[in-house]
């Protein structure tokens, strides 16, 4: 898939810019993994970031029940991006910020379901001793279990938020700076670079899409979405799965979430100023497997009016502006060959207030 802005189209074609082979595969044959993202294990952390053991168990057991493999981080990376064969109902399993819940709670649980997961760690809260955070003694004991230990940045920023004062090259120095010590202290520490990064709050704009790009990473945001080879490797989605996102039968169908084929996807950038309160998206189908007609779009919660440029590209809108912050435009559209499973994509946004800021 390519992004590009609307503007810099033709620029960006012509140059190369994206110069990643663009994946018209059959949909058919179109191998799609759900990545799913927690954060704590345990029934007394803020709800809104938490599973209780019991959901995990829940969770793992559904996983089991219904014809799932959970696979490795890396492999699915790897299988995606080499277009090897993957598991039908393929999934993995990310945890981030290494909260100690999820050493002492969360890994027997997965170790006892013999499932692989991903550790995304922020490396300054991790010090000696187990605290709220894990150790990196605890760290080190997840690697020799066999967990994939990731980036997560330094220091949790609001990575796409500049500095008061900061020029633009300032501040794509401070960010690649941020990612590269992280991978260096993770590699000093336990002795690994996998080069995968997520985004703390999954922000990130066009820039940001670019440093990770230039440093060769692959990059993982927190938007819903099925994995496949049309989804941008430096903005993979990743479904929330706690809190109100932990119930199974909205997390079931988000498990088996399969990935649009896309040829192209336009916008201007994810950051919005605060006059930018109305971004426009258009998606250029690979029209494969799924009826124009049946594909849902929704904003701020509700139906979205979808117009088609063309039989293969639609254009969404919001009516009202966004909310400061972060939202998210969704479309999904009920698979052809796959009865009972979902296409699913979904566009992040940041909006700023005046101050160029927003809330956690
Ligand atoms: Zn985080």
């Amino acid at each position: 898939m390519r992004v590009c802005g609307f503007a810099m189209t033709v620029f960006f074609a012509l140059a190369g810019w994206l110069s990643a082979p663009m994946h018209l595969a059959q949909a058919e044959a179109e191998p799609s993994v759900s990545i799913l993202m927690y954060h704590h294990v345990s029934d007394s952390t803020p709800r809104s970031t938490s599973v209780s053991p019991d959901e995990l168990r829940a969770h793992l057991t559904y996983l089991q029940d219904n014809d799932f493999t959970v696979i490795d981080l890396q492999q699915a990376v790897e299988g995606i991006r080499h277009g090897r064969d993957l598991p039908d109902k393929a999934v993995v399993l990310t945890f981030d910020d290494a909260y100690e819940n999820i050493f002492s709670v969360g890994h027997p649980i997965l170790q006892e379901f013999g499932v692989p997961w991903t550790l995304f760690v922020t490396t300054d809260p991790v010090g000696d001793r187990p605290g709220r955070y894990m150790s990196w003694d605890q760290i080190r004991q997840l690697h020799e279990d066999g967990v994939v230990i990731a980036n997560h940045s330094l220091d949790h920023a609001h990575m796409p938020r500049r500095h008061a004062g900061e020029n633009e090259r300032d501040w794509r120095q401070r960010m690649a700076e941020n990612i590269l010590s992280t991978e260096q202290k993770i590699l000093d520490e336990v002795g690994v670079s996998y080069q995968l990064f997520a985004y703390p709050y999954g922000e990130y704009d066009n820039a940001l899409l670019e440093i990770i790009d230039e440093l060769g990473f692959t990059a993982f945001a927190q938007h819903s979405g099925g994995f496949g080879p049309s989804s941008d490797f430096r903005a993979i989605p990743r479904f929330a799965a706690a809190g109100i996102y932990a119930n199974l039968d909205t997390l079931g169908t988000k498990m088996a979430a399969l990935s649009f084929p896309i040829k192209e996807v336009r916008y201007d950038d994810t950051l919005l100023t605060y006059e930018q309160d109305r971004p426009v998206l258009e998606i250029e189908f690979e029209v494969r497997d799924f009826r124009p007609a049946q594909v849902n779009c929704f904003i701020r919660s509700q139906p979205a009016d979808i117009e088609w440029v063309d039989d293969t590209t639609m254009r969404i809108q919001t009516d009202e502006p966004l909310n400061i912050g972060r939202s998210r435009y969704n479309c999904t559209a009920p698979s052809i060959s796959k009865p009972g499973r979902f296409y699913w994509y979904s566009q992040q946004w940041i909006r700023m207030d005046e101050e160029g800021s927003w809330p956690d």
